[in-house]
């Protein structure tokens, strides 16, 4: 059987963090990863600010620099009425294509000594830190971190998923399509009955674009053309940026959107990003959550004692902090009335615009 000291089931930010900064810390470390790299990823693309001190500690941060990028100003919201609200952004905020951010990630964490096997998916975790693949059973001295997203194996084959369905069951669309010559330095958020729609460009031609929505539109999965019809072109603001319903790549779509937090570690394993907890993608601080629970669980791992509930108890601060604006704004996204009452009175209120642009985007607390 083959031993490492730690061993990390997928490649996205969070796996691809916590390997590196385990490799960083001397340690042997094989991730495991179901796909090939670069591989599509349904995301919003938008980088919160509070990922650079991430990468500047993993030191990624000039590659990062270095790969196509937007830069977004402000954030403008519209409801199907004649609202919209415009909130410039507090600090410099970009958006880069999921496929290119993740695959300059993964590629670090190889340059740092991270063995990376492609195309290997974890089929089961057994006690004593085992873990089995199609090509057979692998062993961590230290310990297993579970960083494969929201449908995590390692949560559920080790015991640490919370068995409660969430209760908000909404599915996202994304594709990238042809950008409107006058989508610029903004992230739109055009919101129509029981949902909304982001929009950013992300490269000179591209424009990422996602739909949030009931689960009855999983039947529009194929069909950009209805699924336009039965959210975002109830929206006359939207209608204005003639965006072609053709998608440039096809269509993917992800949920659950929203989850209760699963267990963080217990013997030996650990959870880190969309594995430990799914948190509504609106504010976009999906990808810095799962830089930093990655960062944090390889601390924990280092530590000679009580690591599994020393690491509980920083997640479980590091989300306390951001989820209650998350869960505020989640109530507004999804109910267009109280929405049109909301964006009048934050028009009004500037302080309070920009408190929540920075409970969202400021840095860490
Ligand atoms: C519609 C939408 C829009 C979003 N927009 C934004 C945004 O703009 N900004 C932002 O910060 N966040 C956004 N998010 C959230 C963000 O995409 C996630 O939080 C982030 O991808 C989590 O990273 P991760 O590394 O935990 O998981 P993932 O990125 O999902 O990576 C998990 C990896 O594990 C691999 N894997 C899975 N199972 C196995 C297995 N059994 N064996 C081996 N490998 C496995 C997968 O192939 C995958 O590569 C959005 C999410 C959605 C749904």
């Amino acid at each position: 059987m083959n031993e490492f000291d730690v061993m990390v089931v997928g490649g996205g930010p969070a796996g691809a963090t916590a390997a590196t900064a385990c490799a960083q810390r001397g340690l042997q470390v094989a991730l495991f990863e179901h796909a090939r790299f670069p591989r599509h990823k349904v995301c919003g693309d938008v980088i919160n600010p509070n990922c650079w001190p991430v990468f500047e500690r993993l030191g990624v941060a000039r590659k990062i620099q270095g790969l196509p990028q937007q830069t977004i100003e402000a954030a403008c919201f519209t409801t199907m009425g004649r609202h919209t609200l415009t909130v410039p952004l507090p600090c410099p905020t970009v958006a880069i294509r999921r496929s290119l951010l993740d695959a300059a990630l993964l590629d670090h964490a190889r340059s740092c000594g991270v063995h990376v096997i492609e195309g290997e998916t974890v089929h089961d975790v057994w006690a004593d830190r085992r873990l089995v693949t199609r090509h057979g059973e692998y062993g961590a001295r230290k310990a297993i971190i579970g960083a494969d997203g929201r449908h995590s194996v390692v949560a559920r084959k080790a015991g640490l998923a919370c068995l409660r369905p969430g209760r908000h069951q909404h599915i996202a669309f994304q594709s990238h399509f042809r950008a409107p010559a006058t989508l610029n330095h903004q992230v739109q958020l055009h919101l129509f009955r029981g949902g909304y729609c982001g929009l950013v460009r992300v490269d000179t031609e591209r424009a990422n674009l996602c739909i949030v929505t009931g689960p009855w539109a999983a039947r529009f999965h194929r069909d950009c053309e209805a699924l336009f019809a039965h959210t975002v072109w109830q929206n006359p603001h939207f209608c204005e940026w003639g965006v072609p319903p053709e998608p440039l790549e096809p269509l993917q779509s992800a949920h659950p959107l929203q989850s209760p937090a699963n267990r963080a570690a217990e013997h030996g394993v650990f959870l880190a990003g969309d594995a430990l907890r799914v948190m509504e993608p609106f504010t976009g601080q999906g990808i810095f959550f799962a830089l930093r629970t990655g960062e944090m669980a390889a601390e924990a791992i280092d530590h000679p004692a009580r690591r599994e509930e020393r690491y509980a108890a920083a997640v479980a601060k590091l989300y306390r902090q951001r989820g209650r604006t998350n869960d505020c704004l989640r109530h507004a996204m999804y109910r267009e009335r109280a929405a049109r009452v909301i964006i009048p009175l934050v028009r009004h209120a500037p302080r309070l615009a920009h408190w929540l642009a920075d409970s969202v985007l400021g840095g860490e607390r």
